[in-house]
């Protein structure tokens, strides 16, 4: 089962943000009035770090903030919490690779994502990123010319 902290690490992954990059975005969340300083935006980085390691979950208010920032959702970011802490699984399916799930779903250049037919709990745009990553490396090495080492 994925632990909540991973999903959190999932969903940030899947927006392209690092954590210090999310980090920043938060601490600007209230009010663009006046920047937010260095120190601010790295303790709001060890926060992020804590709670993906599920060392200190977020809060109700704080994962409403951050789902302004990554798309996430608060009821399974929560349900995981509740599953992890009663021992108990996750009765939804969720992304391994990405973290979406049947609510809220990947949108690439195939159209939403489904479940993929060939592995447990991988949506199909995470495994067309996969395919993709392949048949470049196939191609790379199919390259006339090219050194093949096997
Ligand atoms: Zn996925
Ligand atoms: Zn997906």
């Amino acid at each position: 089962m994925i632990r909540p902290g991973r999903y959190l690490q999932l969903r940030r992954r899947a927006a392209g943000l690092s954590v210090l990059a999310t980090a920043s975005a938060l601490v600007g969340l209230p009010s663009a009035l006046r920047r937010a300083s260095v120190r601010e935006i790295n303790r709001m980085a060890d926060r992020l770090h804590a709670a993906e390691a599920d060392i200190a979950p977020l809060t109700e208010p704080q994962i409403g903030l951050l789902a302004n920032v990554i798309p996430l959702q608060p009821v399974v970011y929560f349900g995981l919490c509740t599953a992890r802490a009663m021992g108990f699984g996750w009765p939804r399916r969720i992304c391994t690779e990405c973290g979406c799930t049947d609510t809220m779903a990947c949108l690439d250049a195939h159209g939403p994502c489904a479940w993929s037919c060939n592995t447990a709990d991988l949506c199909t745009a995470c495994e067309n990123k996969q395919l993709d990553a392949l048949l470049a490396s196939v191609a790379t090495i199919a390259r006339p010319g090219a050194q093949v080492a096997l």
